[in-house]
């Protein structure tokens, strides 16, 4: 199978079947996402005990790169320090401005599916709409 057609997989694989898409029972902290210039809407939900991710998920409407990367996120960040998915959201956003290095790209395991998106200018706020909301929550608590 072709890379390319390996990540398309990837992200269509967690578009249709979310691990996380549902509402937490008792979150901590929920925010919502927005990108208006393709009408994705991410409700992020995250439970936050001794400054570990214990539990995440998601819930919304957008289109299937905006809610792959959720939650392809969340699978990624469940059971991290804040610190670890903050550096882990930096990562995701160096790999989107190709800057970021291939062993850091690696850090994002199956999020590394979306690393193409550099190319496609009118997707990266879709690819990053979760990042984004995720790194607002989690810098929100140091203030
Ligand atoms: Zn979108």
């Amino acid at each position: 199978m072709e890379i390319k057609s390996l990540y398309r997989e990837i992200v269509n694989e967690h578009n249709l079947y979310p691990g996380h898409k549902y509402d937490l029972e008792n979150p901590t902290m929920v925010l919502q996402g927005i990108n208006p210039s393709c009408g994705d809407d991410i409700n992020l939900q995250l439970r936050i005990e001794d400054d570990i991710i214990t539990d995440a998920s998601f819930n919304g409407s957008g289109c299937a790169i905006s809610q792959a990367s959720a939650d392809m996120m969340i699978d990624l960040i469940i059971g991290k320090r804040k610190e670890e998915a903050l550096r882990l959201a930096e990562t995701f956003m160096g790999m989107i401005k190709g800057t970021a290095t291939a062993g850091q790209i690696e850090s994002l395991e199956e999020a590394a599916a979306l690393q193409d998106i550099s190319h496609m200018p009118a997707r990266v706020k879709c690819a990053v709409l979760g990042w984004r909301t995720m790194r607002q929550m989690l810098e929100e608590i140091n203030k």
